[in-house]
C-alpha cells in the first residue's frame, strides 16, 4: 500500500526494453509481482495519432490491493475492457475493470463478498519533454509496453468502500452484548430498556438477564 504513487511503478517493465519477438512472453515470465498481466503491447497500435484497438483480458489481481475493511484478493481475476488510442503525446487508455471484492462488513464484521467495477481514463505520454521534471503524477510507456497496474491501482483504492456493508440497513451488533442484532431481533435490549411487551415474561423469571 507504500508504493502506489512511486515513479517506478509506472515504468521498469522487467525484460520490456528489447525488441524481441516474444516479449509479452518474456514479461509475464518476468514480472516478479506476477502482474504481467497488466502490461500491453503498444506495438499493434503503432503512433500514428488516431489509430485506436480495443482489447479485453482477465488478469489476476496484484498483491496489496485494499484496505481496512475492503480489498480485490491477490490474484483474484479481474475483468478488463480498454480502448487504447494514439494520440500526439502518447497513448490514451478509457475502460473499466471489474474484480471481486472482499471484506468484512463495517456494522456486524460478517464476511462479505462482491463485485466492484472502476472505469479510468489515462494518459501514458511516450517520454517527458525535454528538461522536465517527471512529475509524480505522470504515467509512461515504457518502449513499446504500457503497464496498466499503477492506473488499476489507483481507480481500485479511489473506489473502495470505507465502510461496506452487508446489507443497506444492516443493525449492527449489540453494544452492550455484541450479538448480531440482524438475529437477535428488534426486541433485544438490556435492562431497563427491555421492550415492555416482555415485562410479563421477565416476570416469570424466563429471562436470565441481570437487573439493574
Ligand atoms: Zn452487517
Ligand atoms: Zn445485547
Amino acid at each position: 500500500m507504500s508504493n502506489l504513487k512511486g515513479k517506478s511503478v509506472a515504468r521498469g517493465v522487467p525484460g520490456a526494453h528489447g525488441q524481441g519477438s516474444d516479449s509479452r512472453a518474456r514479461v509475464s515470465a518476468n514480472h516478479g509481482r506476477g502482474s504481467g498481466d497488466f502490461v500491453f503491447d503498444m506495438r499493434p497500435l503503432g503512433r500514428q495519432p488516431g489509430s485506436v484497438r480495443d482489447e479485453t483480458r482477465t488478469a489476476h489481481a496484484p498483491d496489496g490491493l485494499g484496505s481496512g475493511l475492503a480489498r480485490v484478493p491477490a490474484a483474484a481475476e479481474v475483468a478488463l475492457d480498454l480502448r487504447f488510442e494514439a494520440v500526439a503525446e502518447g497513448v490514451l487508455v478509457t475502460g473499466s475493470a471489474v474484480a471481486p471484492l472482499a471484506g468484512e462488513c463495517a456494522r456486524c464484521l460478517d464476511p462479505l463478498a462482491s463485485t466492484m467495477e472502476v472505469s479510468f481514463q489515462e494518459l501514458y505520454r511516450y517520454a517527458p519533454d525535454p528538461g522536465e521534471d517527471e512529475a509524480d503524477e505522470e504515467r509512461f510507456l515504457d518502449g513499446d509496453w504500457l503497464d496498466l497496474e499503477p492506473a488499476f491501482r489507483d481507480a481500485v483504492v479511489l473506489a473502495l468502500p470505507l465502510s461496506p456493508l452487508c446489507q443497506e440497513d444492516c443493525p449492527g451488533l449489540c453494544a452492550e452484548c455484541g450479538v448480531r442484532l440482524a438475529e437477535a431481533g428488534p426486541q433485544h435490549a438490556h435492562g431497563a430498556d427491555v421492550d415492555p411487551r416482555w415485562g410479563l415474561l421477565r416476570q416469570l423469571d424466563v429471562s436470565d438477564r441481570v437487573e439493574d
